[in-house]
């Protein structure tokens, strides 16, 4: 079928059976399932090219958290044999190659429009489906409209005076240059410490002739302990994949790592000493997720966790004024996103790098010469802000979202997302969103599987039966929003401010905590939906 671009107000009919916004790793699996519907499909996305996180956040040092076998699709046997990892956390560039291959494998990038942004979503009910309008005025119509447009899509710039006067040059680590951008002999500033501000702190801090870091918040990091995979290494990985698939079907949040049974103080003081010892030099997340199954409930488990990681700081930092800035004072460990690092503490060693605490001299603003903070102007050649995302709701509220009767999803979700299983919306017919708020996340592309999965289920269930509207009732949102909210109760994370509690200081209207993450366990989310499934969908509207 012809896309129409009409560019009329006449009452679309639907060209697309289904439109998917975003061609990231979401995307690109829905387009790929959508396909083997035999629906008409089309992909619209703002970048030029495919991989979504891996194709924008191409800053220097940016990798996985999560091991990339793990991370990888699971859904073609063919792809899983035919890619070799050459690292056990890649780089992004190795991200992005692959993503590419699987948009080359699948023939994908035929359905897809680049460059297309999607300013506005409006539900038509005449016509039973979305009208999607991107950057440049061309308008599309489909029937389902697919949101994968990423938690963590939305760069955030700090709300900080003068940004624009800086005469060096500035970047936004996830609107980075496709160019190579270097270092060596000039003054670079990087502006934020959360997991990507880490990864570019410890890389830049290799090459520049002087870095100075501006911290708001400290935040407890621990070792990656990344390495390289040989042929054979790859080859006994590949023969273990099925097994450790499904590991992380069975896992609390689908990472190879999950909570021990015991709790912190049902063993001694030189057992728990041991655990966190050997979690601390193991690969990957395992401090964070595979540790006492109490650490993220239990204040005293988590200050014992806590402790242990402060005094790994301060082993590790020679000038001790500077470890105790850089151990957190207002959050446990592991109640927000942990970053990974490689060698992070060591950097504040190197005669090269400035630690300046702006929670004791805020920046007042950026000048045409660096950064001016409430005790000293600082020149730079070069700004980094690595100032993260408007996380999880942020990708929705840049798009004008209209449902029935043109009410504003904005304003719907004005005091926090209100979903059904984190797919649909009531009063938002038709429209299903893959990875958003109140969605399982853990080692996403493990939830985007799943997520997908479900999604092409009821489209195949609505084909079935010729459905042309279905529909989420105000019942079942409001009781799977009592059900995500209950999951949250006696969380530590949800005492903090973070992107996972909705806080975001540089964003207008998000300052008090919000859930906007389901927090129980991936296989308790995926067997509720499961169950939706096999009740036919009884808690949605079907005509
Ligand atoms: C630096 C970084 C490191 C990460 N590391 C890990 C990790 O180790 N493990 C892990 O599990 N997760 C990690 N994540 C999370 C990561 O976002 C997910 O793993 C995954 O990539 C999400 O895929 P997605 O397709 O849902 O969203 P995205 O990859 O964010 O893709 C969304 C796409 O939608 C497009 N889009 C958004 N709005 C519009 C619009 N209005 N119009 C058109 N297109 C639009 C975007 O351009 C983008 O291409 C990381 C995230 C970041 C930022």
């Amino acid at each position: 079928m012809i896309q129409t671009e009409t560019g009329t107000d006449a009452a679309p009919g639907p060209d697309y059976d289904a439109i998917v916004i975003g061609a990231g790793m979401s995307g690109l699996y829905q387009l790929y399932r959508l396909r083997e519907l035999g629906l008409r499909a089309l992909v619209l996305e703002a970048g030029t090219g495919v991989g979504g996180t891996w194709y924008w956040n191409r800053y220097p040092g940016a990798r996985f958290d999560s091991e990339s076998y793990s991370y990888a699709f699971s859904f073609s046997k063919e792809l899983l044999e035919e890619w070799n990892w050459n690292e056990h956390f890649a780089p992004q560039p190795e991200t992005l190659r692959y993503l590419n291959h699987v948009a080359d494998r699948f023939d994908l990038r035929r359905d897809i429009r680049f460059s297309s942004r999607v300013v506005s979503a409006h539900y038509r009910d005449a016509a039973a489906g979305w009208e999607i309008t991107v950057e440049d005025g061309t308008r599309f119509c489909a029937r389902f409209l697919i949101t994968a447009i990423g938690p963590l899509s939305a760069p955030t710039m700090p709300r900080i005076e003068g940004l624009d006067s800086f005469t060096g040059q500035s970047f936004h680590t996830a609107r980075w240059p496709h160019e190579e951008v270097r270092f060596a002999g000039k003054r670079v500033a990087v502006i934020g410490t959360g997991a990507t501000g880490v990864q570019t702190i410890q890389e830049v801090a290799k090459t520049a002739g002087h870095l100075t870091v501006f911290q708001r918040t400290p935040n407890w990091c621990a070792p990656l302990h990344n390495s390289r995979i040989d042929a054979e290494e790859m080859a006994r990985l590949k023969a273990g994949y099925p097994e450790m698939f499904q590991r992380c079907q069975e896992t609390f949040a689908c990472f190879l790592h999950t909570p021990d049974p015991r709790g912190a103080f049902e063993v001694s003081d030189a057992e728990r000493e041991a655990f966190f010892e050997k979690l601390y030099g193991e690969p990957g997340f395992g401090i964070w997720q595979g540790n006492f199954r109490d650490i993220l409930t239990d204040r005293r488990a988590n200050a014992a966790v806590s402790d242990f990681v402060a005094r790994k700081i301060r082993q590790r930092v020679k000038d001790q004024t500077v470890a105790e800035k850089l151990i957190p004072k207002n959050h446990g460990f592991g109640t927000r996103r942990v970053p990974l690092e490689t060698r992070y503490y060591e950097v504040y060693n190197q005669d090269n790098v400035k630690l300046v605490d702006i929670s004791e001299t805020p920046i007042e603003r950026i000048t045409p010469r660096g950064v001016q903070t409430s005790d000293a102007e600082y020149e730079f050649d070069i700004i980094i802000y690595a100032t993260g995302f408007d996380a999880v709701t942020g990708s929705f509220d840049r798009i004008d979202f209209r449902g029935t009767g043109g009410q504003r999803l904005k304003d719907k979700w004005n005091e926090g997302p209100r979903t059904y299983l984190g797919v649909l919306v009531d009063g938002f017919p038709n429209m299903m969103m893959l990875i958003g708020p109140h969605m399982a996340l853990g080692n996403i592309p493990r939830s985007i599987e799943y997520n997908v999965d479900w999604v092409t289920g009821l489209l195949r269930h609505a084909q079935g039966r010729g459905l042309t509207r279905i529909e989420a009732t105000e019942a079942g949102v409001t009781a799977w929003n009592d059900h995500v909210k209950s999951l949250g109760k006696g969380l530590l994370s949800n005492e903090v401010n973070s992107w996972m509690t909705g806080v975001n200081t540089n964003v207008e209207g998000k300052q008090v905590r919000i859930i906007n993450r389901y927090s129980g366990s991936a296989p308790a989310y995926r067997a509720t939906c499961d169950e939706a499934a096999a009740a036919g969908y009884a808690a949605l509207t079907q005509t």
